[in-house]
This record gives C-alpha cells, sequence and structure tokens, in this order.
C-alpha cells in the first residue's frame, strides 16, 4: 500500500516522538508516498493506534470543521476570493490546468474532498481558510 507522506507528517503531531523515523524506517520512500506492505502496516496500527492508522475525518469531524469555518467566515465579514484565486486554489487541490492533484485530493465517497480536513470545494471560496498543509495561503 501507498501512503502519502503528508498524511504521516500530520499525524506525527498526535503521536509520541520518534512516530515520524519509525513509520519511515517499516517501508520504501517513493516521490510523495511510503510503500508499506500489509503487516508492516498492521504492526503500525496495532502499535500507534488499535484501529485505523491514517483515518479521514469522520462526519462529525466535517461537521465541526464546516461550522468553525463558516462561523470564521461571517465573524470576518463573509470575504470571497476573486475568480482567479478560487482557480488558483482549486488547481492545486485538484489537479486542473495541468497540474498534478494534491495527493490528499479525494473523488471517493459522496464528494469530493481534501482527506485531511474533509472539506469540499467550498471551502476553496473563504478568504478566511487555508489549507492544512499550506499549500495555499489564507
Ligand atoms: S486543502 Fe491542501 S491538503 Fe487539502 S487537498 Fe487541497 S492542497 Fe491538498
Amino acid at each position: 500500500m501507498k501512503i502519502p507522506l503528508a498524511h504521516i507528517h500530520v499525524r506525527a503531531a498526535e503521536r509520541p516522538e520518534g512516530y515520524v523515523e519509525d513509520v519511515l524506517s517499516k517501508g520504501r520512500v517513493d516521490g510523495d508516498f511510503l510503500e508499506i506492505d500489509d503487516v508492516a502496516y498492521a504492526g503500525l496500527v496495532e502499535k500507534y493506534q488499535g484501529g485505523v492508522l491514517f483515518p479521514e475525518p469522520t462526519l462529525r469531524d466535517v461537521l465541526v470543521n464546516a461550522s468553525t469555518a463558516l462561523a470564521r467566515f461571517i465573524k470576518a465579514g463573509c470575504p470571497v476570493l476573486s475568480q482567479e484565486d478560487i482557480h488558483r486554489r482549486s488547481a492545486v487541490c485538484t489537479g486542473k490546468h495541468e497540474a498534478r492533484p494534491c495527493s490528499e485530493w479525494s473523488t471517493d465517497g459522496l464528494y469530493a474532498h481534501c482527506a485531511l480536513c474533509g472539506c469540499s470545494k467550498l471551502k476553496m471560496w473563504l478568504a478566511t481558510e487555508k489549507c492544512p498543509l499550506g499549500k495555499w495561503p489564507c
């Protein structure tokens, strides 16, 4: 299986020191991904969580994130980006305009979304939002 390196670094914030080095030592880095076999992956799941190692946001997480983003947007006076800036953000996430899609962009499930925050393309319109990996600014 292939795990985006960005996922590993984001999860490190919730894991003990040495987590990234431990996970990387169990596989082989290939570009933006860690290739890891099923046995090694299962060992990491057992060691760090006893469950899913790299879960996507739950429905609750998505609703909390969306509510927080909406509150931030309203408090700031509802600032919306220009069409040019929205297209620029969209290109980074979805890979349109001949760019590669972000490894976190997912078209699985009910709607296309960022697998890190669970947000849809709507987030790209809001000037108060930013990419959790800093790939596009606020
Ligand atoms: S918001 Fe950031 S991390 Fe999420 S898909 Fe877009 S570029 Fe990737």
